[in-house]
């Protein structure tokens, strides 16, 4: 041992081996400037040129894309590269509505008329189990399918809303995420005005989040006092951030409005003057042409949700003339006990093919409008048109790979046209929000999805003896 120091010692005393003021100084490689550097793949930007990059490269740094090159650019030094040829590259898809922890709902009960579904099952099935824990591994769940498909922001409303903005911070996805303010005993809060109060508190827990807006969700003007509704909207004035209600949603629910009110939803937000900056309104099925003016001089989104309202027979919103009176249009698939999925590529085949029957023409919503819905315009819709949507140079980086070297993707002409047409949520590969992989090799990255699938199964067997409980109860007559 003593004779291995001897000789470490007398080898750092050679000549050359210590350093001396001779000697060249080692040259230091220049650090990355980038952090990611995403390189061969196809780049759909959806800029406002619309612009697509084959072979084109995405620079990432921190949390914001930095550079969007063409092919044969010089790419900047950078931590990590991503070869990502034979893939498209996309912005994060923005899925606008959504009672996400409702996933451990789906498929509870289908093809019944709306009052029976909501009295005999969702109701008494919330009413019995939905706690904190149950939004949490159900918002979990709903996160973990979001971002396996591509979905990188979504907006959504339920009770507990803390939970599901803390699962989603988990999974690592944007969400502006709105607690549910409803007229009647809610499993979170025993009345509108705790509510209120709750959501107050809820908004300065996370407005600073990064990833996360906090939002302001009456529930509807048929289940919420007019007057609670004010509140709400005042909420979320003073605390600027987003403010969304399902609104014109059904003819039975435009029927009720008006009979009790003698005005349309919008009509009345409108002359309340409810309708304040961020406002987002869920569905809008029955909007009329004054609606749409009102709703456009507010600079309002709508959420449109087409998949959701076939099931439920709802209609359709005449998103074609929303969209000519400048409203921003997102895509939604609503709750997932309605649906029954959260994959917004399949909603995005759906609305291009219901509005052409609906139009009887195949020319009505091509598929590059269609796709900016569940991007760019979803993003504007949400008050987030400056931060996502699209791959731009200033952007955040939420960004999404496709792996189209498979049969049913194969040959690819047309990119909008594989996206809306033939793309499901089970081809995507890797996901990266705010710069963060979330995904990578369709496996989530920062949480165990095992863990939540066990604990999804137990949450089932709770909400199954719940409804046996709610059904001995009903039939003993208390
Ligand atoms: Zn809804």
């Amino acid at each position: 041992m003593r004779q291995v120091l001897l000789l470490l010692l007398s080898l750092a005393l050679l000549p050359g081996c210590a350093s001396s003021p001779q000697a060249a100084p080692p040259q230091d490689p220049a650090p990355p400037s980038a952090d990611l550097v995403i390189h061969g793949g196809t780049v759909v930007t959806m800029d406002v040129e619309r612009r697509v990059l084959e072979g084109g490269a995405l620079v990432i740094r921190g949390s914001r894309i930095v550079d969007v090159l063409p092919a044969g650019a010089e790419l900047p030094r950078a931590a990590r590269t991503l070869d990502a040829q034979g893939h498209l590259v996309i912005p994060g898809l923005v899925n606008t509505h959504g009672h996400s922890p409702m996933v451990l709902f789906r498929g509870i009960a289908d093809d019944m008329a709306l009052m029976e579904w909501l009295n005999d099952f969702i109701f008494p099935a919330e009413a019995r189990t939905v706690d904190a824990d149950f939004v949490y591994w159900g918002a979990l769940l709903a996160a973990a399918e979001m971002a396996r498909s591509g979905t990188t922001t979504y907006c959504e409303m339920y009770y507990f809303e803390d939970q599901v903005a803390k699962a989603t911070a988990e999974v690592g996805l944007r969400g502006v995420l709105g607690q549910t303010i409803i007229g009647f005993p809610a499993p979170d809060y025993e009345s509108p005005q705790a509510a209120l109060k709750g959501t107050e508190a809820y908004l300065q827990r996370w407005r600073e989040h990064p990833l996360i807006t906090p939002s302001v969700a009456p529930h509807a003007l048929y289940t919420t006092k007019l007057e609670v509704v004010r509140q709400a909207a005042e909420l979320a004035r003073r605390y600027g951030v987003p403010f969304q209600i399902h609104a014109n949603e059904s003819p039975a629910e435009d029927e009720a409005v008006r009979e009790q009110y003698g005005a349309t939803s919008v009509e009345l937000l409108r002359r309340e003057g409810l309708l304040v900056p961020r406002t987002l309104i869920h569905h809008g099925i029955t909007l009329t042409q004054e609606d749409r003016s009102a709703l456009a001089e507010a600079k309002a989104g709508i959420s449109h949700n087409p998949e959701s309202n076939m099931k439920g027979a709802s209609g359709l919103a005449d998103v074609a003339a929303l969209r000519a009176a400048g409203i921003a249009v997102g895509l939604g698939t609503d709750g997932p006990a309605g649906n029954n999925n959260l994959d917004l590529f399949e909603e995005l085949d759906t609305c291009a093919k219901v509005h052409k029957l609906a139009a009887k023409s195949p020319t009505a919503m091509p598929a590059k409008e269609v796709f900016a819905m569940a991007t760019r315009e979803g993003a504007q819709a949400l008050g987030l048109g400056d931060q996502v949507g699209s791959l731009e140079p200033g952007k955040l980086a939420d960004v999404v790979l496709i792996d189209t070297r498979v049969p049913e993707l194969t040959p690819l002409y047309d990119v909008y046209s594989q996206l809306v047409y033939a793309i499901k949520g089970g081809h995507v590969r890797h996901v990266f929000v705010h710069g963060e992989q979330v995904v990578a090799d369709r496996e989530l990255t920062r949480v165990d999805v095992k863990r939540i699938l066990a604990e999804a199964r137990r949450l089932q067997q709770k909400v199954l003896a719940n409804l046996e409980a709610f059904r001995r109860e009903k039939k003993q007559g208390r």
